[in-house]
């Protein structure tokens, strides 16, 4: 049979690039889990996606509400869910003031990191339950999150600090808006949520692949410059930022080129090792990378696992 992979924020970059490569290979059925259906069904057209290939499922995950509602229609769908991409991310480099999820949490965090740990907490009983031989759960993580790069480098550096802003709520109370509990900063929000996200998928790793036999990564694709995430940049940042990656840093990788690397992560045979951060080296093979002191700290993530979790409801 087909496998069926959920992509979350599969209506533009990565992630759509990623719903692409998998449908073409006519092995794969998509559940593109995205907040505007319309803009979803557009790119899916767009990109010449089979109609047959994927379902569109509404998901917002700056609601735990609507994670908690896409778990029980995807559950509808009756299809085995074989992966799930947690993919979805924003980015606020310029926002001066922060802004918050349904829930009241600072929305970077909220959505790339709260939103998506409920998610996967929720879906995999379900990864369980598939019979498919390589049942998988992948976060996307970032160079930028990681201090031991020179990208990781550039400031505002990630850093959770003792996670005394996340223990408070992250909801802008008191000094409760940055996971360090330090000062709003668009930009080190998504660079600590991407810290999140690597730390979550070694958590999960640790407590459940003996268990449940489903393999935990998560993976660097390349500086993919051209997506959308990079929207809320000012305009000169926009222009630049492309050719920089290209011909400085030599970073840069198309989006057809990283869909193709993360449908890897989701399907390739011989990618079956859980706990693994994966990268691509110039040639655009895959291998095993190296993370940084912090979002290699099993503390850490133990810590965030047991605050996230509070945070969501589950505890
Ligand atoms: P895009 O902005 O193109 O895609 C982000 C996706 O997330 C969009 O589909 C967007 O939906 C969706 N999204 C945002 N907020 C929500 C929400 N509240 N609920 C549901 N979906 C949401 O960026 P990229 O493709 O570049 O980013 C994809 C992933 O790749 C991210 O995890 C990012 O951190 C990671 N990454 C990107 C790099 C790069 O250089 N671009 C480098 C390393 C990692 P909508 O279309 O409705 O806006």
């Amino acid at each position: 049979r087909k496998g069926t992979a959920i992509i979350t924020g599969a209506s533009s970059g990565l992630g759509l690039a990623t719903a692409k490569a998998l449908s073409e290979t006519g092995k794969w059925h998509v559940i593109m889990a995205c907040r505007d259906f319309l803009k979803a069904s557009r790119a899916a057209k767009a990109a010449g996606m089979d109609k047959d290939s994927f379902t569109i499922v509404h998901l917002d995950l700056a609601s735990l509400d609507s994670v908690r509602q896409f778990v029980k229609n995807v559950r509808q769908l009756e299809m085995p869910i074989d992966v799930v991409v947690c993919n979805a991310a924003v980015y606020q480099p310029t926002a001066k003031e922060p802004s918050y999820t349904a829930d009241g949490f600072e929305m970077s965090v909220g959505v790339n990191h709260l939103g998506h740990f409920l998610l996967a907490r929720e879906l995999l009983s379900d990864l369980q339950a598939s019979d498919y031989p390589s049942k998988r759960l992948i976060i996307v993580g970032s160079i930028t999150g990681n201090t031991n790069t020179l990208a990781g480098n550039v400031p505002p550096k990630a850093n959770l600090g003792d996670l005394r802003g996340l223990a408070g709520g992250l909801n802008g109370v008191g000094s409760s808006v940055m996971i360090d509990g330090g000062e709003f900063d668009g930009a080190k929000a998504y660079k600590d949520s991407k810290v999140c996200n690597m730390l979550t998928m070694q958590e999960f790793h640790r407590r459940y692949h003996e268990e449940t036999g489903v393999t935990f990564a998560s993976l660097y694709p390349g500086c993919i410059a051209t997506t959308g995430l990079f929207r809320e940049h000012i305009p000169l940042f926009r222009l630049l930022f492309p050719p920089f990656q290209k011909y400085i840093t030599k970073g840069y990788v198309s989006e057809e080129e990283a869909g193709k690397r993360l449908a890897q992560v989701v399907s390739d045979p011989s990618l079956t090792k859980s706990g693994v951060y994966w990268s691509w080296n110039k040639n655009s093979a895959s291998f095993e990378n190296q993370l940084s002191e912090e979002a290699s700290d099993a503390d850490k993530a133990k810590k965030l696992w047991e605050l996230s979790e509070k945070l969501v409801g589950l505890a």
